[in-house]
């Protein structure tokens, strides 16, 4: 019996089977810069850090007295670690502490408990926010750090009273609004400190670290070019 020959259709088909077989099903961008639709070159350009600024000042004090805690120096730990888990994922970024809010350009702000407009949250964080000068020349940049020392009930914890976070979560929480604070957007991925909502939960349950994702995003956003005319992302 004679044995049929590939065609050259067989072949292209054998081909397409073997490359779609070695794609993941879903294929991420190697960056989240353009994840969300309303975000763009005007947006980034405006919301990162100048150069000059860094090493970003810092005022990160300990937790008021009022607030009832068995060690005031592990949520300030927690965050300096978050602090120089940025800073090893790229030395790019550095901070530095200060000692009085006026002297900062992020203030870490403790709450008991932390909610915005009734909805409890464990933290958020300003993108970098423009300062301008008289003429409307941005000057420099500020951010806020809002974060939770005690999980609501209801969240992550899912106690009916509220639990004070431990110092692995404090960490991940203040990576995430960090990476707010240094003017990442949300990441449509889990993997990524930078998931958000149910992402940014399996996240912090998973106590996932810096991604190359992460960085990657961090460095497209500081290597646009300022008075870039082309548009960053495809979508606007
Ligand atoms: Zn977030």
């Amino acid at each position: 019996m004679r044995k049929k020959a590939f065609s050259p259709l067989s072949w292209g088909l054998a081909l397409a089977i073997l490359v779609l077989g070695l794609s993941p099903v879903h294929a991420l961008e190697p960056d989240y810069l353009c994840a969300e639709k309303d975000k763009n070159t005007h947006f980034f350009v405006r919301h990162r850090w100048y150069k000059k600024e860094f090493p970003l000042k810092v005022y990160l004090p300990l937790p008021a007295a009022q607030i009832p805690l068995k060690d005031r120096e592990m949520p300030v730990e927690a965050v300096l670690t978050a602090m120089q888990s940025w800073h090893n994922a790229w030395p790019f970024i550095r901070f530095q502490l200060v000692a009085t809010p006026k002297e900062a350009s992020i203030e870490v702000l403790w709450h008991e408990q932390h909610f915005y407009k009734g909805q409890g949250r464990w933290g958020d964080a300003y993108f970098p926010e423009p300062i301008k000068d008289h003429k409307g020349k941005i000057v420099r940049h500020w951010s806020k750090i809002n974060l939770a020392l005690m999980a609501h009930p209801g969240s992550a914890a899912f106690a009916q009273q509220p639990v004070p976070l431990n110092f692995q979560e404090i960490r991940d929480l203040a990576i995430h609004e960090l990476g707010h604070a240094l003017g990442l957007i949300h990441s449509d991925d889990g993997n990524d400190v930078m998931g958000g909502g149910n992402h940014f939960l399996v996240t912090v349950l998973n106590k996932r670290n810096i991604s190359a994702r992460d960085v990657a995003t961090l460095k497209r956003l500081y290597g646009i070019p300022i008075k870039s005319n082309k548009p960053v992302c495809l979508h606007k």
